[in-house]
């Protein structure tokens, strides 16, 4: 029987569900792997028997707390999807302003109708299985996390920063075009992306494990930052880390 897999959203701009749809043909392969039981963006039909849920999106509401906890009860396997649901993503840089502020600029004189909580990533509510980074997600990484699964295994991500992966692209350095860049302290996985485009690295994979320790020091030292400097300049991507307060 075909693994059954769904796909949920919170807040969000949905942009990670469209590169799942965008991947057109190379899904047409999963889609031969699995069951695709509800899945908003792509179908109408929904089923909640499913063993595999992708949720997109932060929680930022606190009805989202019991519908995020429902998936988390149903699926043997949860997996964070894309930068709101991985690391809080954009939606954290509410955080940084008088919630009552935020609600008035966004919703005016009917603020009151609108509840809202600190945007925060969805394993500060439920246990997560397994991330796939970026704002938007990577359709490769997507479907190497999938195949993964399907296999029983698990996915590798990878712990090493941006820089690696931007070296080995023989780019030529941001901070040589005088701007800052997130990539010693940001999770590599998407290819150093933006520095290929000659634009920074803003950290939408989060940050390396103990960046500290880990960080692309030396890359940061020549310009004369530290870790905390460098992580200090990007509030787009980290708001809910510890390490950007
Ligand atoms: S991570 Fe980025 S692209 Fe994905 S849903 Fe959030 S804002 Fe949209
Ligand atoms: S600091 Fe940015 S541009 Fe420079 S090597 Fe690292 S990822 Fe590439
Ligand atoms: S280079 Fe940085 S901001 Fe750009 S996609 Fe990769 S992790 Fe995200």
């Amino acid at each position: 029987m075909k693994p059954k897999i769904a796909f949920f959203d919170f807040a969000c701009c949905e942009g990670c569900q469209l590169q799942v749809v965008n991947l057109e043909a190379e899904m047409l392969d999963v889609i031969g792997a699995v069951d695709i039981v509800q899945f908003r963006e792509a179908m109408t039909e929904k089923r909640d028997d499913y063993a595999i849920a992708f949720v997109e999106g932060s929680i930022t509401r606190e009805r989202d707390i019991p519908r995020l906890k429902k998936i988390r009860e149903q699926a043997a396997i949860l997996v964070a999807l894309g930068a709101c649901a991985t690391i809080g993503g954009v939606n954290c840089l509410k955080n940084f302003q008088p919630s009552d502020e935020v609600r008035k600029y966004v919703y005016g004189e009917r603020a009151d109708w609108y509840e809202t909580l600190a945007a925060r990533p969805i394993d500060a509510v439920v246990p997560v299985d397994c991330y796939i980074h970026g704002c938007p997600i990577h359709k490769g990484e997507f479907l190497k996390v999938v195949k993964a699964l399907l296999m029983g295994k698990k996915p590798e991500i990878p712990t090493y920063p941006v820089c690696v992966e931007c070296k080995r692209a023989g780019n030529v350095c941001i901070f040589e075009l005088g701007m800052t860049c997130l990539g010693p302290v940001t999770r590599a996985g998407c290819g150093a992306w933006c520095p290929t485009y000659q634009d920074n690295c803003a950290g939408c994979r989060g940050l390396i494990p103990d960046p500290n320790t880990n960080a692309e020091k030396e890359v940061l030292k020549k310009y004369g930052l530290t870790v905390e400097e460098a992580i200090g300049q990007f509030r787009i991507f980290l708001g809910y880390s510890e390490a950007a307060k």
